[in-house]
């Protein structure tokens, strides 16, 4: 029997290797693509090489952000840049349109890692105008596995469908989905054991609900903040 399991580990092992010995070429676009990724590489290791801060050093070693952002995965909305912070500074997780489910383990390991690990102080959940996955889920077109993804987007629009269907341009109700989606990502958040333990806990910690004009770089803060459980219902507000 034994023989037999090392049989099947050698000849798992023969197939790795194979997988890593044979490595294709890539046509000359994939190659271009691929080079410029390398070459700015290159350039910033020259910016981390000529740093006389120390700062890079101090990073190697480890790391303390104050802020978790919780993003688009979007490529137009990186976290460091529109909040002018540098590597170090803020602790990242982007999804398809910021959504926060319960069931998410890969959101779920983030927050509890944040927050009960690291220490974070701020918790923002990020959206943007021109979202995708939000004009995606005000519409009826199937574009594959993401359609289920995009149920949850189409639940706040179930929960808020009178004020969006009684706003009659199409960019304007994308736009208000958007905001009304971070809204309840930063409720579904709040909702969370994590974060209403660490709030017991006395933990300082606030969850805020911000939108990104991507054609002028504004955050815009959408006043949904929130510091402890009190404005939860009782039937969410855990003692
Ligand atoms: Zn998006």
């Amino acid at each position: 029997m034994s023989i037999f399991f090392d049989l099947i580990l050698i000849k798992k092992q023969e197939y790795c290797n194979l997988a890593l010995n044979k490595q294709t070429k890539m046509c000359n676009d994939l190659q271009k693509s691929f080079d410029k990724i390398i070459d700015g590489n290159k350039e910033w290791v020259d910016f981390v090489k000529n740093d006389t801060s120390g700062r890079f050093q101090q990073l190697a070693k480890g790391q303390n952000p104050e802020i978790l952002w919780i993003g688009c995965a979007d490529s137009r909305v990186p976290a460091n840049e529109l909040t002018g912070t540098k590597p170090g500074e803020v602790f990242v997780h982007r999804n398809i349109a910021n959504v926060c489910v319960h069931s998410d383990m890969n959101m779920l390991s983030v927050l509890d890692y944040s927050v009960n690990v690291l220490k974070v102080k701020h918790i923002i959940v990020a959206g943007h105008y021109g979202c995708g996955g939000v004009a995606a889920s005000l519409s009826s077109s199937q574009y594959g596995i993401i359609d289920n993804w995009l149920q949850h987007i189409k639940d706040v629009y179930r929960l808020n469908a009178a004020e969006i269907d009684a706003i009659t341009d199409k960019q304007q109700k994308e736009d208000r989905l958007v905001e009304l989606n971070v809204q309840e990502q930063v409720s579904n958040l709040c909702r969370t054991s994590i974060v209403q333990n660490a709030w017991k806990n006395g933990q300082q910690l606030a969850v805020h609900g911000m939108v990104i004009n991507i054609a002028s770089g504004e955050l815009i803060n959408q006043n949904c903040t929130f510091t402890s459980n009190d404005a939860l219902s009782d039937v969410f507000s855990y003692k």
